[in-house]
């Protein structure tokens, strides 16, 4: 034991790490660059509580926690409208406030022995040829067994691995949904709509947006993909102002800019002495989020592993069975929601609301359910009925096809050249 482990970074996944390892006994340090109480956004988020008990540790007081509303989605020319299967409020999913959870995370992670140090932005990893052997601060050099990387998508240390190392550095801005949340004032004035509306293609720009009417206050989020600017907020704000007269223009909370990344899990996020958990290895479900709960979920699965290896040094080959056992749960629903993803990107604002009209996209594919022999019937017409949709078709198969190859392929060792292949595959993907 005693192995010395350091944290870059105070997110959801490197603080579930942190109190798993240091409840067992190991040396933690969390390196977090905001101040302790600046840490997070100023929004609530959906999260699933009991993946906390499941991996063992308290979830955060009932009280912090309040039912959400189903989502209901407009198509882009708002002419189609698609209600959730039902209302009633979701049993597992909850809203909390980010700084609650994140609070409650610190407070687990310190009651286990892990040490917090804000106010210590990380520069870079150290590294002696493919190892990472620990990270520099403005003021340190310090030493480490193992550095996980829970630091966000544009973590300095993943950006800064050597290449060899085999880990991407870049997520694309196109694999990026750039975007802007704030809760605003509700008003008089009422538009007949449901609470909580989505939207994809909203006023012209691709991306997804909402509307949530919420105890807290009318909560706005206006996402682009590959970038966003001023200009595209306020034409999304002033759309969203003529169909909802109760959404005010008086800020309450938030009004910020942040990133999500939107694809599948990097091909390979371990290597020797390192691990990533969460966005800084993109564990997102790339079109129904879960950030929070995925990087909760990876943070437990990385401790698992850096326990199963006792002593043993933590090479690229034992940090692989975190790597294995995350793809062997989540690459099947991460590759199908990140097909849908590109399928509803390359249909296009146009094609998309065809698709919308001739109900090929229903409450089944946005909402969840069982689809029926009528169903996939129905749906398969309805790609043919239109010439410009076949394509479409024709990907979606592909990429199905190519999910169950991976899936049977996924290599359960680290053998560089037998990886090498699947790499290919997986980023063809
Ligand atoms: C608008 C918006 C809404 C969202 N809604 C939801 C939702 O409802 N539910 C959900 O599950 N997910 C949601 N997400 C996604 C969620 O935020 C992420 O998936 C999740 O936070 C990822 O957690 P993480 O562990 O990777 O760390 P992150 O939350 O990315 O945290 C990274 C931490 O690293 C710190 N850091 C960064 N650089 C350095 C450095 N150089 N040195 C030291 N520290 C550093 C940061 O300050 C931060 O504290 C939303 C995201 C956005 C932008």
């Amino acid at each position: 034991m005693g192995k010395k482990i350091l944290v870059a970074g105070a997110g959801h996944g490197g603080l579930t790490a942190a109190a798993l390892l240091a409840r067992a006994g190991y040396d933690v340090t969390v390196l977090e660059k905001q101040p302790r109480e600046a840490l997070g956004y100023d929004w609530p988020d959906c999260f699933v509580p009991a993946v906390l008990r499941e991996i063992g540790l308290t979830p955060p007081p009932a009280e912090q926690m309040r039912p959400m509303g189903a989502l209901h989605y407009f198509s882009p020319a708002k002419t189609v409208h698609i209600r959730p299967p039902q209302e009633k409020l979701s049993k597992t999913v909850f809203y909390i406030e980010r700084r609650d959870l994140l609070r409650h995370l610190c407070a687990l992670a310190e009651e286990n022995g892990a040490q917090l140090r804000f106010e210590t932005p990380v520069l870079g990893p150290l590294t002696q040829g493919v190892r990472v052997t620990g990270l520099r601060t403005q003021t340190e050099e310090l030493q480490a067994d193992l550095v996980i990387d829970a630091a966000g998508m544009d973590s300095p240390v993943r950006t800064q691995l050597p290449a060899a190392c085999g880990v991407p550095r870049e997520i694309r801005a196109e694999d990026t949904i750039f975007t802007f949340r704030a809760i605003y004032e509700e008003q008089a004035g009422s538009s007949g709509l449901p609470p909580s509306c989505s939207y994809f293609y909203h006023a012209g720009s691709c991306g997804f947006d909402w509307v949530l009417h919420d105890p807290a206050g009318v909560d706005v989020l206006v996402g682009a993909i590959g970038g966003i600017s001023d200009r595209i907020v306020d034409t999304a704000l002033a759309d969203f102002r003529k169909d909802h007269p109760d959404l005010s223009a008086r800020l309450l909370r938030g009004g910020q800019y942040a990133k999500i990344p939107l694809r599948r899990a990097l091909v390979q996020f371990v290597c020797d002495g390192y691990a990533a958990v969460g966005d800084s290895a993109s564990m997102i479900e790339p079109l129904s989020g879960s950030g929070i709960t995925q990087s909760i979920r990876a943070g437990a699965m990385l401790a698992e592993t850096v326990l199963a290896a006792g002593e043993a040094p933590l090479t690229v080959a034992r940090l692989w069975d975190y790597q294995t056992a995350w793809f062997r749960r989540f690459l099947r629903r991460q590759l199908s929601d990140d097909a849908s993803k590109s399928f509803l990107l390359e249909a296009g604002e146009r094609r998309l609301n065809l698709l919308f009209e001739k109900r090929v996209l229903t409450e089944k594919e946005l909402c969840g359910g069982k689809q029926s022999a009528a169903d996939l019937l129905h749906k398969a017409t309805g790609f043919l009925s239109s010439p410009s949709l076949a394509p479409l078709l024709v990907n979606m198969l592909r990429r199905q096809r190519l999910t169950e190859t991976l899936a049977k392929t996924l290599p359960a060792q680290f053998d560089p050249v037998q990886f090498a292949k699947w790499r290919t595959l997986y980023e063809s993907f």
